[in-house]
């Protein structure tokens, strides 16, 4: 699975369950959880 903004892979612990979370059904990974506010991730995915 990659990151939808940085395409970075990122990574799954086990069934659904991403480092990172799901905005509107699209990985996006922690560091771009950091690295932008929500309506900027909203923007970019
Ligand atoms: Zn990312």
């Amino acid at each position: 699975m990659k990151c939808s903004i940085c395409h970075e892979k990122v990574e799954e612990t086990f069934l659904e369950k991403i480092k990172g979370s799901f905005v509107k059904k699209k990985p996006v990974c922690s560091n771009c959880q950091k690295k932008y506010t929500k309506e900027e991730i909203l923007e970019k995915i």
